[in-house]
């Protein structure tokens, strides 16, 4: 019986790509405000998802470019940390607080691992109250970076935190790159959900070990 239901973060709970447009926002401001510019934030931000889209790497270095505006390495560094630390306009996809409350009642545990940076996961778990809605969360990256999954670090602390049995834990996550490789140490339940626009939905298998069940929706998550 499963006890206790863990979740990871990005694209299972929340929207990637709306903390990367949260984020962007944050940096269109800056930008503009840091080189006095007469484009709108707006138009700043259009171009900045424009060159997102076509290409996910060096994003803020080409924007520049493209504005015709000089920087240095000093700047970019100053824009990503800007960005991870933000504090972001998320919230949970619709699906979740009824899920949440759902499994509350029936008295399972709930808990959340996330890989990412630190202060990032922070930032996005406090806007979300995540602290007052999970029992236990665990960012990998306050561990160590090594810790990140498919470390099994996380799920053998979450066993311990919560008293249970590896088999009546269930793990609820989206990249197949790393949220289901924990199947191939312990008997835990793996979940993947299949939302739209995930931006790992196309990743491939770690070590192709697969998820048990694929869902699109936590309307169908079922607790056995
Ligand atoms: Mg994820």
């Amino acid at each position: 019986m499963i006890k206790a239901v863990i979740f990871d973060l990005d694209d299972t709970l929340i929207s990637e790509y709306d903390y990367i447009k949260s984020g962007y926002r944050v940096i269109s401001k800056k930008i503009k405000e840091d080189y006095k510019l007469e484009n709108s934030e707006e138009q700043i931000y259009n171009l900045m998802w424009e060159l997102f889209e076509n290409d996910s790497k060096n994003v803020f270095n080409r924007l520049l470019e493209k504005l015709k505006l000089n920087y240095n390495e000093e700047y970019i560094k100053e824009l990503v940390k800007t960005y991870r630390e933000h504090i972001p306009q998320i919230e949970f996809f619709e699906d979740v607080m009824p899920c949440i409350e759902e499994l509350r009642q029936q008295g399972i545990k709930l808990g959340i691992i996330t890989d990412g940076y630190a202060i990032t996961q922070k930032n996005k778990l406090k806007v979300l109250n995540a602290y007052e809605l999970f029992d236990k969360i665990i960012i990998t990256d306050e561990l160590g970076k090594e810790y990140w999954k498919p470390s099994p670090k996380a799920f053998e602390m979450m066993k311990e935190f919560f008293n249970i049995e590896y088999d009546e834990m269930m793990y609820v996550g989206d990249n197949p790159k790393k949220d289901f490789y924990i199947k191939m140490l312990y008997p835990v339940k793996t979940i993947r959900v299949v939302r739209n626009n995930g931006v790992y939905s196309e990743k491939s298998y770690f070590k192709g070990i697969k998820e048990d069940i694929n869902i699109f929706s936590f309307k169908s998550l079922k607790i056995i």
